[in-house]
């Protein structure tokens, strides 16, 4: 390949903008406020778009008696002989909607050159006659497929900056490229290259910021996108060898015996699924490489269960577990399960709550240390706290989902537990890969038995007073219910009622002979967890909430939901809202109310109220909306992806998977020479949100 210079030099590439051709002090300024620095950060500065510029005039954009060339298909085409002998030839041509009429006097050759259904090329000046344009004795040719990509130009388009026009900076990256682009430094050695049929980083440049080709800008995209996947997916596989060759966490055997005493304290026989998960983890807890796993679970599938097994085979080991949640409500919960659940055994449960006055929280935490308490449960506020355990075996994360990879290294370092992470809302496997492609996964689809259905519907605002009706008799059978709202307080200007707005309507409404409550992010932790305890005990009929409900909660006598504006919400918080009800031996029913033209917002809805499966809406989740916040990079502390797009490049994730997975195995810190480039690009990356040890 051309361009290559015998000597790459490069500190050129650290060149400030204002030395760059075509750009000057002042533009430079302007190139600063881009974030762009130097020659390097301009040639990896990557239009955002492309515009596909035709050389050809739009008919509804022709203007008399100015030469034009046109495209279009034959339409029509007409061949007629006047009273005086002349020929008159003619076709129509169509080009969406709109037409335009050519014709040739006295050339009867011309039929022979078109038929119809052929696109063509007319050139030739036009003139409105009477409906539509007309060009006479246009030149035309026909149209060769193979020709067509040739004849469109391709514009990049770039972020801009006020001040700073598109070509100018058009200008600026062109003239960049050509200067230093050949002395980037490429990562990859020539072989991996040539394997891979990956283009080099020079041309890459190059065909990224000025493709001559749709096929070039395909490579160039293909070969950035590979490039940004391998270096995070080779991240999660050294990371992942670092955790395997640390043999130092505790070995927790499950003997038969600690097993069966185990299962005599679960009020239920364990699912198949349950099973197959506890199975699977307790192998892992019983070597001392660090368990790193996910448990997916769809919501009411028994995720609980899973998680009281393994630690409770870690205290049966003399060690301790911890069980950390996302929210106060849903730690209350999980304590108050664990203590019945363990109500006739020996094993000390321990509470940390954000609500512990000073001394309480001091007294916890030297229990903890001094080994007294077995289990633990409590908030994040367990992390950010300076908490030291006596003999630290398992760690759990309930609702994985809200909390980041750093949070969960920062306790791993204390020393190695095993270390489990749940999540209610099944993560679609592209993301699974990339986000938490270092962790092992178990997942739980079936529901416990006894399980009611639920159904779901989607009613316009007609059928208000009908579903209102249905609620009440089901309060009055003695059920009770949730009425979900996406916000607290009402919107101005947006038409979105607000939980406290529903409540007050509510009870001077359709439901004015209820009892009614209200729950809300806003409320403080104490507030919250009052709310609960008078809905769980039946104090409270009716629960006006915001999606602060979206996790564990558990109240079997629940089984009506209304969700207002369910066009707000998420499909994963929908189907986790759907959660709270049919939990117990009475059907659930949940409506939903949501007025939307939006396509999209029409299929997720639809999705909604036609499945139940929560891998499959996260499936129709992710392929309409992507990633989201929730499965986003920021979400789990990682530099975000700037070129991928975890859904459009799927196969690329399972590709670089594929290749950092067999790279690491055959050398596992990258220390062969040859790798040192891409070594340092995984570092540069990664190595603080990830802990990695930069050993080489
Ligand atoms: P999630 O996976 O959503 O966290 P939970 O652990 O809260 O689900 O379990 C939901 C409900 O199912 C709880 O009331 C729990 O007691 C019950 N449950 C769990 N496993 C079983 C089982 N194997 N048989 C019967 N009920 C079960
Ligand atoms: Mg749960």
């Amino acid at each position: 390949m051309e361009g290559q210079p015998n000597q790459p030099d490069l500190s050129l590439l650290k060149t400030p903008v204002q030395f760059l051709k075509g750009c000057g002090p002042e533009r430079a300024d302007l190139l600063v406020k881009l974030g762009l620095q130097t020659a390097q950060d301009v040639l990896f500065y990557f239009p955002r778009d492309y515009k596909v510029i035709s050389p050809f005039c739009r008919i509804a954009e022709l203007e008399p008696k100015l030469d034009a060339s046109v495209e279009g298909v034959v339409e029509d085409l007409e061949n007629n002989v006047t009273a005086s002998g002349k020929t008159v030839f003619s076709i129509l041509l169509r080009q969406d909607d709109d037409f335009l009429r050519c014709v040739w006097f006295n050339q009867p050759f011309m039929r022979d050159k078109v038929r119809l259904g052929q696109t063509v090329i007319v050139t030739g000046q036009a003139k409105f006659a009477g409906l539509r344009w007309q060009m006479t004795h246009p030149k035309l040719e026909v149209r060769d497929n193979r020709d067509e990509q040739a004849a469109k130009e391709i514009m990049p388009i770039y972020s801009l900056t006020g001040g700073l026009s598109q070509s100018q900076l058009r200008r600026i990256v062109q003239l960049a490229v050509e200067q230093y682009s050949a002395h980037v430094p490429e990562v990859f050695p020539l072989d991996f290259l040539k394997e891979k049929g990956i283009a080099r980083i020079a041309d890459t440049l190059r065909m990224v910021h000025n493709p001559t080709n749709e096929s070039q800008m395909t490579a160039a995209r293909h070969r950035l996108v590979y490039q940004e996947l391998l270096v995070m997916q080779l991240a999660l596989a050294m990371r992942r060898k670092q955790l395997d060759i640390r043999q130092d966490a505790p070995q927790l055997e499950t003997t038969a015996k600690i097993a069966e005493r185990i299962r005599g304290l679960l009020p239920f026989e364990l699912t198949r699924d349950q099973d197959q998960a506890i199975a699977e983890i307790t192998a892992d807890l019983a070597k001392n490489v660090p368990m790193n796993r996910l448990l997916q679970g769809d919501v009411g599938t028994g995720k609980t269960a899973v998680a009281a097994f393994a630690m409770l085979v870690t205290v049966a080991n003399g060690h301790q577990a911890v069980l950390m949640t996302p929210t106060e409500i849903l730690a209350r919960q999980h304590f108050d399960t664990l203590n019945q659940l363990l109500a006739a055994s020996k094993v000390r449960l321990g509470y940390l709550s954000g609500g512990l006055t000073t001394s309480q929280r001091k007294k916890l935490l030297e229990q903890i240390s001094a080994g007294e308490i077995d289990i633990l449960v409590g908030t994040q506020a367990i992390v950010s706290g300076t908490l030291e355990f006596a003999k630290l075996g398992l760690f759990i994360v309930d609702e994985q989902h809200r909390f980041g990879v750093r949070q969960r290294s920062l306790l791993k370092e204390q020393s190695s537990p095993h270390c489990l992470v749940m999540t209610a809302t099944p993560i679609p496997r592209t993301v699974s890969m990339t986000m938490f492609g270092d962790l092992e996964l178990s997942n739980l689809k079936e529901k416990p038995p006894g399980r009611s259905e639920i159904h779901t519907y989607w009613a316009s605002g007609e059928q208000r007073d009908r579903w209102w009706d249905f609620f009440r008799r089901k309060l009055q059978q003695g059920r009770q219910g949730f009425v979900v709202s996406p916000v607290v307080s009402d919107e101005n200007g947006e038409d979105v009622r607000g939980a406290e707005q529903t409540l007050e309507n509510l009870a001077n409404g359709e439901l004015e002979d209820f009892r009614l409550d209200i729950i809300h992010g806003r409320l403080s932790a104490e507030e919250k967890q009052l709310a609960m305890e008078r809905f769980s005990n039946g104090e409270t009929q009716v629960l006006v909430a915001t999606s602060v409900i979206e996790v564990g909660i558990d109240v079997p006598n629940a089984n009506v939901m209304t969700i207002e504006n369910g066009d707000r919400f998420g499909l994963a918080a929908l189907h986790q809202l759907r959660g709270r009800v049919g939990r117990g031996k009475h059907a659930g029913y949940v409506c939903v109310f949501a007025e939307t033209e939006n396509e999209q917002t029409t299929e997720r809805l639809n999705a909604f109220v036609n499945s139940t499966d929560g891998f499959e809406l996260a499936e129709v989740d992710f392929r309409l909306r992507g990633p989201g916040e929730l499965f986003g990079t920021k979400q789990h502390g990682l530099p975000p992806l700037m070129v991928a797009d975890l859904r459009r490049d799927q196969s690329i994730v399972l590709e670089a998977r594929q290749d950092a997975i067999a790279l690491i195995n055959a050398d596992p810190e990258l220390a062969n020479p040859q790798w040192q480039r891409l070594r340092r690009m995984v570092m540069n990356r990664y190595a603080e949100s990830m802990n990695l040890a930069d050993v080489g």
